[in-house]
């Protein structure tokens, strides 16, 4: 079974809160075993006028649904937790986002893997590091490593939370 990554993120209605959420509606899906989630970071958002920091943290989840029904599962989760689409890149209760599904490059109309955005955003990269070997290497043939080192992790902070994500074992 492919290993996929999944970036969490929140900054609406308390976003601890939001995260935990996921998290459990991840592990109760019986075709997504939970194998690790990294800690939780803060950052400032991104995106138009004034808004609260971002809560961020990734998960590695092993999975037998193909990458697109993961996608669906995922936007479910989202919607469940109260995700409206009104502003691009605005404010949003929760975020779930597939960085990673095994080695696969995936380029549908609604699904572009390796997320096309996470080289740019240490808020993903650094919580991924937590979860992968040093040596990492992307379907692009870069390793995770030089992403780093070209995305500093300067604005990020630990936000001291941790959150339960049931690893299956
Ligand atoms: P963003 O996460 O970039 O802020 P959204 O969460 O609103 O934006 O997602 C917009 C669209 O991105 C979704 O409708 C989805 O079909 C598409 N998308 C493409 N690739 C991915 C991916 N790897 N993970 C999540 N959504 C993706
Ligand atoms: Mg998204």
């Amino acid at each position: 079974m492919p290993v996929a990554y999944i970036a969490l993120g929140s900054n609406l209605e308390n976003p601890a809160r939001q995260l935990q959420a996921a998290a459990d509606a991840m592990a109760a899906e019986t075709q997504i075993r939970i194998i690790a989630g990294s800690s939780v970071v803060r950052s400032a958002a991104v995106g138009p006028g004034p808004q609260p920091d971002y809560l961020n943290a990734v998960v590695a989840i092993d999975t037998s649904l193909p990458a697109e029904t993961l996608l669906d599962r995922l936007q479910a989760i989202e919607h469940a937790q109260g995700r409206e689409r009104a502003i691009h890149w605005g404010p949003r209760t929760l975020d779930l986002d597939l960085l990673l599904y095994g080695d696969q490059q995936i380029c549908s109309p609604r699904l572009q893997v390796p997320h096309p955005a996470m080289a740019q955003r240490h808020f993903v990269l650094y919580p991924l590091a937590e979860l992968c070997a040093a040596d990492f290497v992307l379907p692009s043939g870069e390793t995770l490593a030089a992403l780093l080192s070209n995305c500093p992790a300067d604005g990020l902070a630990d936000s001291g939370i941790t959150l339960d994500y049931h690893p299956q074992h």
